[in-house]
């Protein structure tokens, strides 16, 4: 690389170190035609996408949030925390791979409802209704029906959503761990 001192077009590297932690590759250089030496640091580009909000606002993708939106459909299901993990490192990895700068909330959203989908049909009906409230009511409706008809223990299982109002909102206080077993949803 140009030596930012005196621009000449080549520098030496001196010294290359691994940070502690493996994440970053230091290199001490040398510039041969003014003497100067400088560093450089070197990490993988894997930074997740921004996440753009329905407001077409930018916000930065935040891996605690997906956690408490699992841990919040998941209220009181049996599922533990290594699947909700799981089911946060999937979400993250399909959304590197996309390599996309920016993707929707709502794609996001939809990566969330499959991992749901697999873990947990009540935990996803209850993501889905708040998720998709101001969409489609209809679709909600027939996924619902869909549901009952495959998985008869939902019937008469009482879906608070469905009444009305809890909010996305996400990240903000009352996120309780899941836990264990305990049918009081
Ligand atoms: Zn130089």
């Amino acid at each position: 690389m140009h030596c930012p001192f005196c621009q000449h077009e080549d520098t030496r590297v001196i010294d290359s170190r691994l940070s502690e932690d493996g994440s970053t590759v230091r290199r001490r250089r040398e510039c041969p035609a003014c003497g100067e030496r400088f560093n450089t640091f070197e990490t993988a580009e894997v930074r997740l996408p921004a996440v753009i909000k329905s407001d077409d606002r930018r916000e930065a993708f935040d891996e605690r949030k997906l956690r408490t939106g699992f841990e919040r459909a998941l209220q009181k299901r049996p599922v533990g925390p290594e699947a909700i993990d799981a089911a946060v490192r999937a979400v993250i990895h399909a959304l590197r791979q996309g390599g996309e700068r920016e993707v929707p909330a709502r794609q996001v959203g939809e990566r969330v409802m499959d991992e749901l989908k697999k873990l947990d049909q009540v935990a996803y009906v209850r993501f889905a209704s708040v998720y998709r409230r101001f969409e489609d009511v209809q679709a909600f409706r027939e996924e619902i029906e869909r549901l009952e008809r495959d998985l008869p223990a939902i019937e008469g299982l009482q879906l608070p959503l469905l009444e009305g109002r809890a909010g996305p909102a996400p990240g903000g206080a009352g996120a309780t761990r899941g836990g264990r077993g305990g049918r009081r949803a």
